[in-house]
């Protein structure tokens, strides 16, 4: 697999370059493992085409261009308003080719077009312009003590950081973790999901135009078995930052320990939504759908178990269904009335089937979908939009994530068992309530185990605004102010003015 580019020519008849190589320095280069990953169109399950996949070797020489960057002058020594500025420049690039990356990540992961093109790209361009403001706006402190000495803090990079990122969102997953870090003037190399590696690419052919100096930002695909375990286990890497499943947190946790990295993990859910009976139950259900078959369910805040007084439950389960013949329309990802395309991957289909029949041997009702959804041309890793009622707190469709359009709902007597059951979870990423009552609302937004809450909605993420989660959902902050914390560490300078007192 000598080729670095290949001609590509997209379902919506979109031609373009795509870059096959690893990003080091700047340059797309050839890997050394020999390694490579197939990229598969989850719609037609055709290869779209074959890129270089990091191992050891590759990563190490990635870390290499990292650690130079970070000392040399272009870098170093840049004032944080030109890199700001850098980072506007590079999400103006980003947006003048908004619809090429669109295509890219339709075409990879199967997301719809439409909501690529309006949710995907405006937030991850957001996100690399709002952390481009802030990088002159890192600031630290005076600090006044006796009358003889004081201290100030200044904010400094934490050094070369390793990132590794999910297929969900492959743009904006690369400008969580990229904004902040680039911000915060520390020197990266992010490796991409091996099951969308193309978009990344694209963008690193924009970094290199906007002018960041070379091995600033290295991209790397390669396998979480080899390039991920290379990224989170070398000794001269300062960070990780990780957005995953728990699983593969705890290992990379484990291998950070070898230098004792700093560590950022944004992990699975399987965040509750609760519908009390004075809630508007239009926007409940509207909210509710959207919550869990966005984005095919793969979500990491999807809310997955609705949680609905019980006497308003029928009603609720009857409209929810109602929702899905409405609304889910399933079908080819660039067709423009599509709300739901494939699932990403074989794998990932076929453990959402699983699940189905997991629910099913363990008594649990299937309500509807559960099965197959048969995709144009019948190929495609389609699913129906699944519901299960008459879930006990027991079953593993209650308790483990299953990262697809699939939903519980479950009814509670009070708000007391409502917040009860909520938090009865391993996890703690998002939490949504729907209620009309001021009082209410706020009082389970401050009893609820979760890093997020929604009030009368479900997903709102925002660069603006911190994401994170609680007990296994993660550790740290991405996005607005929080973010910068993951990416900065404090130094306190004393001063002893004494000697002439
Ligand atoms: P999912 O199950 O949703 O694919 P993973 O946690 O397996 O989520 O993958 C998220 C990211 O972590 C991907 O970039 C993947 O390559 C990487 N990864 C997977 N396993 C490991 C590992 N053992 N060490 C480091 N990175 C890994």
């Amino acid at each position: 697999m000598a080729s670095l580019f290949v001609e590509l020519k997209a379902p919506n008849g979109r031609t373009y370059t795509q870059p096959t190589g690893l990003f080091i320095n700047n340059e797309f280069v050839a890997a050394k493992s020999g390694q490579k990953i197939t990229s598969i169109d989850p719609a037609t399950e055709a290869e779209i085409a074959s890129v270089h996949a990091a191992g050891a070797e590759d990563v190490d020489l990635a870390v290499q261009a990292a650690r130079r960057a970070l000392k040399d002058p272009s870098w170093k020594k840049m004032s944080p308003t030109d890199r700001g500025n850098l980072m506007i420049k590079l999400s103006d690039l980003m947006e003048q080719n908004k619809e090429l990356l669109a295509t890219i990540d339709t075409w990879d992961n199967g997301k719809p077009y439409s909501a690529a093109l309006a949710d995907d790209l405006p937030e991850a361009i957001g996100t690399i312009r709002f952390y481009g403001g802030y990088a002159d706006k890192v600031y630290g402190q005076t600090i006044n003590t006796t009358h003889a000495k004081f201290a100030y803090t200044v904010r400094q990079p934490i050094g070369v950081v390793g990132q590794i990122i999910p297929w969900n969102y492959p743009l904006s997953m690369a400008a969580w973790k990229l904004g902040p870090a680039l911000a915060c003037g520390n020197t990266v190399v992010i490796k991409a999901a091996e099951q969308t590696p193309l978009s990344i690419l694209v963008l690193g052919t924009l970094i290199k135009e906007a002018g960041f100096p070379p091995g600033v930002v290295n991209i790397i695909n390669g396998y979480g078995k080899d390039a991920g375990k290379a990224i989170a286990s070398h000794p001269d890497i300062d960070k990780v930052a990780f957005t995953g499943s728990t699983g593969t947190a705890r290992e990379i946790m484990k291998m950070a320990a070898v230098n004792l990295k700093n560590i950022t993990l944004e992990t699975g859910g399987k965040s509750p939504l609760l519908v009390f009976d004075d809630a508007d139950l239009e926007q409940a259900v509207k909210w509710s759908h959207y919550g869990i078959m966005s984005n095919q369910g793969q979500i990491c805040t999807a809310t997955s178990r609705i949680l609905v007084q019980e006497t308003i439950y029928e009603t609720f389960v009857k409209q929810f269904k109602d929702a899905l013949s409405s609304i889910s329309k399933v079908g080819d990802p660039f067709a423009e009335d599509t709300f739901q395309g494939p699932q990403v991957t074989k794998a990932q289909y076929e453990r959402i089937l699983s699940y189905a029949k997991i629910g099913v041997a363990e008594g649990a009702t299937l309500a509807a979908g559960g099965k197959p959804f048969n995709g144009p041309g019948g190929k495609g890793f389609y699913i129906e939009p699944t519901i299960f009622t008459d879930v006990r707190k027991e079953m593993a469709i209650y308790r483990e994530e299953v990262f697809g359009p699939f939903v519980v709902i479950l009814p509670f007597k009070t708000e007391e068992e409502a917040i009860e059951m909520a938090n009865d979870s391993q996890f703690g990423l998002g939490a949504a309530v729907f209620t009309t009552n001021l009082e209410r609302s706020h009082r389970v937004a401050r009893d609820i185990e979760s890093g997020m809450v929604w009030i009368n909605s479900s997903q709102d993420c925002d660069f603006r605004i911190p994401f994170g989660g609680v007990k296994q959902s993660g550790i740290g902050r991405e996005l607005g102010e929080a973010g910068l914390e993951a990416y900065s560490q404090i130094k306190a300078v004393h001063i002893n003015m004494g000697s002439r007192l």
